[in-house]
């Protein structure tokens, strides 16, 4: 398999094409707005990272920041953005304060525009297990009939990512806080596949029974006892492949958010 840091690589050339032959057939200049509210440093962080891949990929990005709003406020902008034809992309940068329901802020966004794929009505998927699924199938990793063990169970990454890989073929667990620990153990000793997204530091180290031959994408970010950045899983499980942290699925979540770009400018061409 291919290092995920060279796939994306590889992957981002592919949709700079993507880009600038819309941008040339239709003469639309791609446009993404990221809304922050606040000045929290993760957050600050991560949209650091996705407006260079929009300077990357020949995208307009522009980014809203407010030190507070009211969530009328945003609420308002929201169906401003939603109705400007030169705006093709709306992400709302989580956390929110928490004086606005992120709930209604999910809801509010345009399914049209929903680069995020949190709208319940949205058509592309979270980016999280978009880039995941993706670059499992891209890697011709076997998915059909083989088991997958999803750790965690969010509506943003953990849900999402057992309906792809079912979708896929594949016979999937889904396991979270409330799984006893034995019979954790017993499903990762059977898993082909395994998706940790619980946010636990070493969720899953060498006390753990692993499969050989299994493939392990660790979604975790955390921090480990020196405060560096980290996954849930020990580092150097024995595993056929184990997705780095940082360096990982942080870099498919952000490539997605430009796949799912493309798809919805495709399909809201003639709306
Ligand atoms: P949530 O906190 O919403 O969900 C965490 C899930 O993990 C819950 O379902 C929880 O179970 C489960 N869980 C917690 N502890 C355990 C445990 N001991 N055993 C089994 N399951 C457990 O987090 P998210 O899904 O939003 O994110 C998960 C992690 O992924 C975080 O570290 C986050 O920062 C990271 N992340 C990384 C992204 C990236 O691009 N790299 C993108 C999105 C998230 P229960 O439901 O029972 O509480």
């Amino acid at each position: 398999m291919k290092e995920i840091k060279e796939y994306v690589k590889d992957k981002k050339i592919e949709l700079k094409e993507k880009f600038d032959s819309f941008k040339e057939k239709y003469d639309i200049e791609p446009s993404l707005v990221i809304v922050q509210i606040g000045d929290n440093d993760a957050s600050n962080t991560y949209i650091r990272g996705k407006i260079k891949d929009s300077n990357e990929l020949n995208v307009k990005a522009t980014h809203l920041k407010y030190e507070t709003m009211t969530e009328g406020e945003l609420l308002s902008l929201i169906d401003k953005l939603n109705n400007d034809k030169d705006v093709h992309g709306v992400l709302v940068q989580l956390p929110l304060p928490k004086n606005i329901s992120e709930e209604k802020v999910k809801r509010r966004i345009s399914p049209l525009k929903d680069v995020d794929g949190f709208n319940e009505y949205s058509t592309v998927v979270p980016c999280t297990p978009m880039g995941i699924i993706t670059y499992l199938k891209e890697e011709n990793v076997l998915i059909q009939g083989k088991n997958a063990l999803v750790i965690g169970r969010s509506n943003i990454v953990g849900l999402p990512m057992a309906k792809c890989l079912l979708d896929a073929n594949a016979s999937v667990t889904i396991v979270h806080s409330k799984t006893p620990l034995s019979e954790l153990k017993d499903y990762v000793k059977k898993a082909d596949i395994i998706v940790s997204a619980t946010g636990k530091y070493k969720m899953l180290d060498s006390t753990f029974e692993f499969k050989s031959d299994a493939i392990l994408i660790d979604v975790g970010m955390n921090r480990d006892e020196e405060g560096k950045l980290c996954g849930d899983l020990e580092k150097g499980l024995p595993v056929k492949f184990q997705s780095p942290v940082p360096g990982g699925v942080g870099l498919l979540t952000r490539v997605s958010i430009f796949t799912n770009l493309l798809k919805l400018m495709n399909e809201n061409l003639n709306k």
